[in-house]
């Protein structure tokens, strides 16, 4: 006899087990031996009576090609009996999550091949409404898990990481201006492909464990908000010299910056108004939710070697692939605020290359943006011109907006340390930056 062994898994508390199953006229069957020696069951067998006894949670008795077994004081009928190989006991693979169910009383699921314990599932629910000139697709999920979106046109890919999901969620046909959702398992993560109606605005947001995917009517979108943010806080200082904290530094420039653009009519959101603690993550999802328009982080610059103390000036960022050592430099520095999240929010990776894709539609703007800003502060407060640069910040990390990060002059240096000092320059330095927004505005809302 050949046997052709296939493998699966047994996902109970917080482990995964890995079995191999053996396929007997069209069934597939794993051994009992096995299944109990890695889930911890004791197991005896009665010679005479040819009774397998297995026992954890609860006490299942069992006799080979006999449908009937027994648990605690009842009988129960399997579809399929449990049979003898070669003198052992063999269960079908599709009355595991039955027995498992019993005898850990837990609940189990086949799903897949893989046998999954039920209050293990994460990705809960899905869900689509439909109303005139809107439909809203929701997708619910354990909240600890990582979650990431992208897409463009009609197709919007949604990426849960370590997602434990029942395929019976996933409605097999669209609704509305949603055409087609496609799930698929994949390693470690599942990937959901939503198919969108053609020339529709998609508007995807996070919620507490909650993914809420809006497909509109196409509108031309107004810039309306802007998010503010201040660099560090809290625990993090940010860059430190010449008796100045960049994280108080930024904070005031953002309060002046949020009052001018509020005199220009926008509606402003700032990531912090005080000396808060916020993960790069919590500032780029305050935007997200927000379904702000344009992102503005506001930095100092600062440099550690003595030797380039004379270092001074003002530079503006977006994000891309940093260009230039010093723009690397600059983007080690203050993606090192991550240091201050734990270690296990510092992963790189497939995370965020899913992550580039979703904002490259904006990097021509960004990068528009980027030089409306950094020409307005310089002409405006007669700062030492370092241009427009690009490196890759966690922090401008945001989706579907523009996103720039300012860095408005270098703390290190002790003149512009000095100007930095100076609530009169940094209420010049946010209508500088101001201005230069306006300018960006103006040229696009045309
Ligand atoms: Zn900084």
């Amino acid at each position: 006899m050949i046997l052709i062994l296939f493998a699966f898994q047994v996902q109970y508390g917080d482990n995964v087990y890995q079995f191999n199953s053996i396929p007997v006229q069209d069934l597939d069957y794993v051994s009992l031996k096995k299944l109990s020696e890695k889930l911890g069951c004791s197991m005896l067998y009665d010679s005479t009576y040819r009774v397998y006894t297995i026992q954890k949670a609860a006490r299942i008795t069992i006799v080979p090609e006999n449908p009937f077994i027994k648990y605690e004081e009842k009988f129960i009928q399997l579809t399929y009996p449990v049979i003898e190989i070669d003198g052992e006991p063999f269960i079908p693979l599709c009355e595991l999550p039955g027995i498992l169910s019993l005898l850990l009383n837990s609940e189990f699921r086949l799903q897949g091949n893989n046998v999954v314990e039920v209050k293990k599932l994460n990705v809960l629910g899905f869900n689509i409404k439909v109303k005139s000139d809107e439909t809203v697709a929701t997708l619910k999920y354990d909240p600890s898990l990582e979650i990431l979106f992208r897409g463009e046109d009609t197709l919007w890919v949604i990426t849960i990481f370590d997602a434990i999901y029942n395929p019976d969620i996933f409605p097999t046909d669209g609704k509305g201006f949603i055409k087609r959702i496609i799930p698929r398992p994949g390693e470690g993560f599942l990937e959901l492909k939503v198919i969108t109606a053609p020339d529709k605005d998609v508007n995807i947001k996070k919620l507490d464990g909650k993914l809420k995917i809006e497909v509109r009517e196409y509108r031309k979108k107004e810039i309306r908000t802007i998010v503010i943010d201040p660099g560090h806080g809290g625990k993090d200082p940010g860059a430190i010299g010449n008796g100045l904290k960049e994280k108080y530094v930024t904070l005031k420039i953002a309060k002046y910056l949020s009052a001018e653009l509020k005199s220009m009519g926008f509606h402003v959101i700032m990531t912090r108004t005080d000396d808060t603690f916020l993960s790069l993550k919590e500032r780029t999802e305050i935007a997200d939710n927000a379904r702000a328009d344009l992102f503005v982080s506001i930095h100092c610059n600062s440099v550690r070697n003595k030797s380039y103390i004379a270092m001074h000036g003002t530079e503006t960022y977006f994000l891309s692939v940093a260009k230039t050592d010093w723009a690397r430099a600059v983007e080690a520095t203050e993606n090192s605020s991550i240091k201050f999240e734990g270690a296990d929010v510092a992963q790189t990776g497939l995370k965020y290359v899913l992550w580039d894709l979703a904002q490259s539609q904006f990097l021509e703007e960004s990068q528009q943006l980027a030089i409306d800003i950094q020409e307005s502060i310089v002409d405006y407060c007669r700062t030492y011109n370092r241009g427009v640069n690009q490196a890759n910040f966690y922090v401008l990390r945001v989706n579907y907006m523009p996103a720039v990060l300012v860095e408005t002059l270098f703390i290190s240096n002790p003149d512009d340390a000095k100007k930095l000092k100076d609530d009169v320059f940094l209420k010049r330095l946010a209508r500088g930056i101001a201005r230069g927004i306006k300018k960006y505005v103006e040229s696009r809302n045309g």
